[in-house]
């Protein structure tokens, strides 16, 4: 275990640091990551974010992305980054099962450990916890961890800010969801004056689209949605040929399961997809539903109350099959 104190004054002097987080990283993680990133090397550590997985393209514009290793792609490398760190940080997650094959050698190496993050039911692997469910974006702690408990606020600079801007524009669903506070604002606000230049930050994450990709929403609108009225949800059912068909790529089928739930009477709404190994479910819902409970219960995953992830490696119609049977035990909560 490590307390506060000896983590500061570890920080005092430069150490080898890696910086992970989890696989299929969305905007949070990315922005996280670098925005501690690029607090860390203005102090001369030496440091490296390693992802489990590649990542979205319109995640790729920010400050410190190229020095970014992707674990699939330079195992040794990331291997013995992880072997010979002093510390590493684990961002947005806190299961070592959400950084796929990477957990092992997390979990071997002798590196302290600290977990920033804003999840539900953390796992006992870290010396060093930072964590508050009721942050909306792990960037947001990893603000508050700069300022308050490193006491380093002048080194938020423009790439830092860049980047945490990013995450807590991303997790909150642009400043959307219930834990967009004031004190969230006052953050981005903080953020804004450090150099980070919202409505860019805006253009580069939102207005970023491939003309197929686009396509293949209107695909996923008209032809793969399904409106359940009698328990308020909407599904859209994505299979392995629409992939195919519209080239989707990494990040691609990101926020698509946002129109399904912008359906006024819509309370929940499941983004169902056949990836090659497993079927994948994004769920997101409004007010006071639960997805992250259906997603821990039956489908090997969890997240947040309003946005929550799982699997299952049954076939595409097995798994909307059995999301429907579901429903009837949350009619109650549905129809309110
Ligand atoms: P998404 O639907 O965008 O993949 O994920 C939404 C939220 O659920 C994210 O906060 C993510 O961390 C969480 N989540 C997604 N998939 C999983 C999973 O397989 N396991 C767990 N524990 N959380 C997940
Ligand atoms: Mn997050």
């Amino acid at each position: 275990m490590l307390d506060t104190a000896t983590l500061i004054n570890l920080l005092a002097q430069p150490q080898k640091i890696v910086i992970t987080t989890h696989h299929k990283p969305d905007g949070d993680a990315m922005g996280s990551s670098l925005g501690l990133y690029n607090y860390l090397i203005q102090l001369g550590h030496h440091a490296r974010v390693i992802t489990p997985t590649d990542y979205p393209e319109f995640l790729e514009w920010m400050p410190g992305n190229g020095d970014v290793i992707i674990y699939t792609e330079q195992k040794e490398k990331a291997d013995a980054l992880i072997a010979d760190a002093e510390i590493i940080f684990c961002l947005d997650f806190n299961a070592l099962g959400r950084i796929n094959e990477m957990g092992i050698k997390v979990g071997e190496s002798s590196a302290y450990k600290v977990m920033i993050d804003h999840h539900l039911e953390p796992e006992d692997f870290d010396d060093y916890r930072y964590w508050n469910i009721n942050a909306c974006a792990t960037a947001q702690l990893v603000y508050t961890f700069i300022v308050e408990v490193l006491n380093n606020k002048q080194l938020v600079n423009q790439d830092v800010a860049t980047c945490l801007y990013t995450g807590i524009m991303t997790d909150s669903a642009s400043f959307r969801l219930p834990n967009t506070t004031s004190s969230v604002h006052r953050i981005a606000a903080d953020l804004i004056d450090a150099g980070a230049v919202n409505w860019r930050i805006h253009e580069l994450v939102y207005n970023s689209s491939s003309e197929s990709r686009l396509r293949f929403l209107g695909h996923c609108l008209v032809n793969r949605l399904e409106v359940l009225n009698e328990y308020n949800t909407a599904i859209i059912t994505v299979n392995k040929d629409d992939l195919q068909k519209y080239n989707v790529i990494t990040g691609d089928t990101e926020g698509i399961v946002n129109y399904a739930l912008s359906i006024s009477n819509v309370h929940l709404a499941a983004l169902i997809v056949e990836r090659s190994d497993k079927v994948k479910l994004s769920l997101r819902s409004k007010g006071e539903f639960p997805a992250n409970e259906i997603c821990k219960k039956y489908f090997s995953g969890g997240g947040h109350r309003n946005a929550a992830g799982g699997y299952s490696t049954g076939s595409l119609e097995e798994v909307v099959n059995q999301f429907k049977l579901i429903l009837p035990k949350y009619k109650n909560l549905l129809i309110q």
